[in-house]
């Protein structure tokens, strides 16, 4: 749903270079705080779920590969954003403590599973996809559950599991990429922490990564709300070198792996779809780092990429107008914002989105739950209601008719400016 299909309207802005510092990051010194509602719940620990997803028509078959522990826990942990009521993605999962039945977290995530459900196209099999969760280690036993949100808007459970701090090991599977930082804002545990993976560059090719990302950071942070919270956000790429920088077409050769994260082009059938269902190898490849939000820098100059909620975000580094799309499809892989372009033929009856529900996606409504949305910034006159958004031109509605999410090298509208910054805040706390 969130791939890639508009090539044009590209523009890059060249900005003065960040300084890039070479060091390796082994260890992120915790300080000490006050005691929050965080630390009464939760230990300093990373916990990794990891989900395999396969269709078993007419149901799907979502399962746990495994629960491990990682490293210290550096994402959100402010007291007013451990739970939330009205979670975004289409899968969202609790952790319920056992003893009290008291919820303790909420968060969602979006999968490229999902639209391999959703796609048909010439030649195609049944797959196994990945997701990984991760989510800070709870105190005392826990249960976690993990719910999908149908097309109506209806929630279903697929899975629950025991947390048990006893019955749980340590993940051996992480890697250690040689990581650079472009931009430290400070304690990651309350910072936001952006890193840049490297893919299908050889080891000679790591100065052509290094000058991308610094590009990347520059652009970035010239785009508001980007821009406010410059700051608050650290930067860090990570490197592994390929033995290759060959990159497949999974369509004219779909069992081949060239690269630690295998990203390939020709996902659901489209050339120029690039991302990678190896959802493990990336939190394999980030694991030792912080990292609240991660991209996939892939060496090529051939356009594409893609961006999924809280799962994977994938541009063509190598083409440098590229990272303006990287942008957009950041917003739909760090703020969950649903694309506003719409098709002035279509009625309204989308295969993607049923006007009868309120999407959860915070830039577009149908108007069953505006005030979820940006009503208050409309009831102000800060921002519009127009029809037409999210691939329909009747019965869902956006803000603007300027919008980062409906054009290339526009701003976000001020229903996308609040839900990014939104987003950045729950890191800050
Ligand atoms: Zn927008």
């Amino acid at each position: 749903m969130h791939q890639m299909t508009h090539y044009t309207h590209f523009f890059i802005a060249l900005y003065l270079t960040l300084l890039c510092t070479g060091c390796k990051l082994s260890t992120y010194a915790n300080q000490s705080y006050n005691t929050t509602p965080f630390d009464e719940k939760f230990q300093n620990i990373t916990l990794r779920i990891d989900l395999t997803m396969r269709d078993t028509l007419p149901n799907s078959e979502v399962k746990i590969a495994s629960i491990s522990k990682m490293g210290e826990w550096t994402g959100r942990r402010g007291e007013t954003y451990l739970i939330d009521n009205h979670p975004m993605g289409n899968f969202t999962y609790t952790i319920v403590d056992d003893a009290t039945r008291d919820t303790i977290w909420t968060d969602g995530f979006c999968a490229l599973y999902e639209e391999w459900v959703g796609t048909q196209y010439e030649n195609k099999k049944v797959e196994t996809y990945e997701h990984s969760i991760l989510v800070p280690m709870p105190k005392r036993p826990a249960t976690f559950v993990l719910e999908q949100r149908a097309r109506n808007g209806v929630y279903s459970e697929k899975l629950r599991a025991t947390l048990r701090h006893s019955d749980i090991r340590q993940c051996t599977t992480l890697l250690n990429p040689t990581v650079k930082t472009l931009r430290d804002s400070g304690d990651p545990a309350h910072t936001l922490d952006i890193l840049i993976l490297a893919d299908h560059y050889t080891a000679g090719e790591e100065s052509a990564f290094d000058a991308v990302a610094d590009s990347l950071a520059n652009v970035w942070f010239s785009r508001a709300p980007w821009s406010e919270y410059k700051d608050r956000v650290s930067f860090r790429t990570a490197f592994l070198p390929c033995e290759t920088n060959e990159i497949n077409n999974r369509i004219s050769n779909p069992d081949s792996h060239l690269s630690p994260l295998n990203t390939q082009f020709g996902w659901h059938g489209s050339d120029r779809y690039l991302t990678t269902n190896q959802v493990f190898a990336q939190t394999d490849y980030a694991g030792n780092i912080p990292a609240d939000f991660i991209i996939i820098a892939v060496n090529t100059n051939i356009y594409g990429g893609g961006g999924i909620y809280n799962e994977l975000t994938t541009f063509s580094a190598g083409h440098p107008q590229a990272i303006e799309l990287l942008i957009h499809e950041a917003g739909h892989g760090f703020a969950g914002l649903a694309d506003e372009y719409f098709d002035n033929t279509s009625d309204g009856l989308d295969e993607y989105y049923d006007i009868s529900t309120e999407p959860w996606e915070p830039n577009i409504t149908s108007l069953k739950h505006f005030d979820l949305k940006w009503k208050t910034l409309y009831e102000d006159g800060r921002a519009g209601l127009l029809e037409g958004a999210a691939y329909t031109s009747k019965g869902m509605y956006r803000a603007s008719d300027v919008c980062l999410m409906r054009v290339l090298n526009e701003p976000f509208c001020p229903a996308c400016h609040m839900a990014v910054e939104r987003k950045i805040k729950e890191y800050l706390e």
